[in-house]
């Protein structure tokens, strides 16, 4: 088995130049087929590869998986099995997409039965979600919101460099990729203004995110240190936590936000796994003040070069590029975060979310919210058909984008799009 950070592979499957799904990466998701059968599949090139074929024809014998376990509406069975599994299913895959291997190649009728176009299935929410987390860690952000909603002189909170700052999110409401959604509506308040009035929210948001996979669970009391984190995250994936502005201004005082978020989260519907990351490992920020022990990073490129897209496309508009950032922005990192959430004794179940805040970059096109990029509505963005936005409008489609790139090797991690429908 040659080292997954080898780049030397070839698939037989075809793959076009910058796919986002070269056998490098193998995410996994789950699928619905035209006929209603669900299962666990990865995705190669433009074709999506079903693993409840496979592991019936028996391509898995020599690992240890229970019967069915790629016929479930989730991966959290799978992710139960723990990491050893999901890296042998891993690099099995790997094997069996080789370009020199006839094993699956060449057996023609089960090519025909497991392997079918991207575009002739349906992506269902590849987890079921437990519990969702939103973390605060971008210190980009942070400051931006600050400056703009707070006091310019003391733009970060005091706790802010020494713990990374996070809510409970509500796990209900988070939707695949390609699920629209109604603008949420409430009390608001514009801008200076301390009396709410009842409305559809007028300043609809999106948070540029990225949210990782709890693949193992712990138990009450257990703390789980940065040097162990690893072992608990089965992947990563796009989240664009959507917000009404004009409902949080009113509402987050003093317990956070609430209605401005919990309306809709998009999720992308493939779990990209951490081996799949792991050549583009990078240094996270440096951090000063110095953290607590217990928030020491587990070692020195413990964050990833991971290029994140924001596309909005207006109705009857061409999709434009409205900001470009990185996971590597990120001051507190994912090792931070899980021993933080845990230090206090907190469980952890498979299938929850923890999602890393908004990710903006030091320059005014990496910011990942529309309340940055227009500087809370001060600097309107020209979309191609002319019309200026500074928050969303119904019609609006929103399309965040991530991949890893290394000479011609791009481990992508597909799209999380929804589009703001009008109010019910
Ligand atoms: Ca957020």
């Amino acid at each position: 088995m040659q080292a997954t950070t080898d780049f030397k592979l070839d698939s037989w499957v075809e793959i076009p130049a910058n796919s986002d799904f070269p056998i490098y990466n193998l995410p996994l998701g789950i699928i619905k087929h035209k006929n209603g059968t669900i299962s666990a599949t990865t995705a190669i090139g433009q074709y999506v590869l079903d693993l409840s074929v496979l592991h019936r024809l028996a391509y898995f014998k020599e690992i240890a998986l229970p019967v069915g376990i790629f016929e479930k509406t989730s991966l959290n069975d799978f992710m139960a099995l723990g990491k050893p599994v999901w890296k042998l299913v891993r690099q099995r895959l790997m094997v069996l997409l080789t370009r020199d291997n006839p094993e699956l190649r060449d057996n023609k009728d089960v090519v025909v039965q497991s392997l079918f176009k991207s575009s002739d299935v349906e992506m269902l929410m590849p987890v079921q979600v437990g519990d969702y987390t939103d973390f605060y860690s971008s210190k980009e952000h942070a400051t931006n919101i600050g400056l703009m909603i707070r006091d310019p002189k003391n733009a970060l909170l005091p706790n802010w460099l020494h713990l990374p700052v996070a809510y409970h999110g509500r796990a209900s409401s988070i939707i695949v990729s390609g699920h629209d959604f109604h603008r949420p509506k409430g009390q608001v308040t514009p801008p200076g203004i301390n009396e709410p009035s009842f409305s559809p929210s007028k300043a609809m948001d999106f948070e540029l995110e990225m949210a990782f996979v709890i693949g193992k669970s712990t138990t009450l009391g257990q703390s789980v240190p940065t040097s162990k984190a690893d072992d608990y995250i089965f992947g990563m994936t796009l989240f664009n936590d959507w917000s009404a502005r004009d409902i949080q201004r009113w509402e987050y005082v003093p317990l956070g936000p609430f209605l401005a978020k919990n309306f809709a989260s998009t999720i992308s519907p493939w779990i990209i796994s951490t081996e799949a990351l792991e050549p583009f490992r990078i240094k996270a920020p440096e951090q000063n003040p110095e953290v607590l022990p217990y928030l020491e990073r587990s070692r020195e490129d413990c964050s990833f070069d991971i290029t994140l897209e924001v596309w909005l496309q207006a109705e009857n508009s061409e999709a434009m590029k409205i900001c470009t950032s990185n996971y590597k922005y990120l001051y507190w990192t994912m090792d931070q975060q899980l021993a933080h959430h845990t230090i206090n004794g907190c469980n952890i179940n498979i299938g929850d979310l923890m999602a890393s805040g908004t990710i903006s970059g030091p320059t005014p096109d990496s910011f990942g919210s529309m309340m940055e990029l227009t500087w809370n509505g001060s600097k309107p963005i020209i979309l191609p058909n002319g019309q200026e936005r500074k928050f969303l409008q119904d019609g609006d489609t929103v399309i965040i984008k991530g991949y890893c790139q290394k000479d011609n090797i791009r481990i992508g991690f597909g799209e999380a799009k929804a589009k703001v429908l009008p109010t019910l």
